[in-house]
């Protein structure tokens, strides 16, 4: 954040506040809060509040208006913080995105749904589980590691095709995904199969800021085995295209269209 940005910024942070509730630790300003001392750039830049606004907007639209955002989500802090490899984290009420680099709208609408689950007492996964067909058992899983169907080494993701665990089970979890997820990793459980659905519906189709990455995920399983995909790297894309590709690459097919579908339109709701 330049000096000569500041106002427009604080004029943002006002306005994000006061539509969605959602307020910012921003790292930007004075080194003496009264003013005085040198300017502190912080992390945050005009577009990064720009981004983060529009991508807002998008969720806070699916949802039917500002009002049931904030009722679905009961308030957000947003910080930038280290945190590792990953883009962003989630809690009740609390989101930190990675101080390196950037994040996308695709980010934000993610950890938004978490935090949404989370002021829900995760149960909105719980239930995007149940209503695809899936569950978790990490005894099933050790069991499944013995006999067939595991794509990762024997403790976890490996850096080479057919080995990044997408297979049903074959994760940290013991997650057993139903019908089909846009994708899947060791990483995969519940939780992030709710967050990723949230952001698969809201990009699908529908020309805006998720749109790109939406239609990425589907089309990467259009290559052929061991083709690399730009933004996803190299795989076995063929043949996971039986777990991920929906029917005739119209995600609105999948069970999990149809989930966020009616959440979003209040026919799901959990206590
Ligand atoms: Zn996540």
């Amino acid at each position: 954040m330049e000096q000569t940005e500041f106002k427009k910024a604080a004029k943002k942070l006002t306005q994000l506040e006061k539509m969605y509730q959602i307020s910012l630790l921003t790292d930007w300003g004075y080194k003496n809060p009264e003013g005085s001392g040198p300017w502190r750039k912080g992390t945050w830049s005009i577009s990064e509040l720009d981004k983060l606004q529009n991508a807002l907007a998008i969720l806070a639209n699916y949802m039917g208006g500002a009002d049931q955002f904030i009722k679905n989500l009961g308030g957000v802090t947003i910080k930038k913080s280290n945190i590792g490899s990953h883009g962003g984290e989630a809690l009740k009420h609390q989101i930190s995105l990675s101080a390196k680099g950037t994040f996308s709208a695709w980010t934000v609408v993610h950890e938004m749904a978490h935090a949404w689950d989370a002021n829900h007492q995760w149960k909105l996964s719980v239930a995007l589980e149940r209503y695809t067909g899936g569950f978790t058992s990490p005894t099933l899983s050790k069991i499944k590691k013995f006999f067939s169907g595991w794509d990762a080494g024997p403790l976890g993701e490996e850096d080479r095709p057919g080995r990044h665990g997408r297979l049903r089970g074959c994760n940290a979890a013991g997650y057993f995904y139903g019908d089909k997820p846009s994708g899947s990793n060791w990483n995969f459980n519940r939780k992030e199969d709710f967050a990723e659905s949230v952001a698969m519906y809201v990009g699908w189709h529908t020309n805006n800021d998720l749109t790109y990455w939406a239609e990425s995920r589907i089309n990467r399983y259009l290559l052929e085995n061991g083709a690399k995909d730009k933004n996803f790297g190299a795989d076995n894309w063929a043949d996971y295209k039986r777990y991920f590709y929906p029917e005739g690459g119209d995600y609105t097919k999948t069970k999990r269209w149809k989930f966020v579908d009616e959440i979003m339109h209040g026919k799901i709701q959990v206590s």
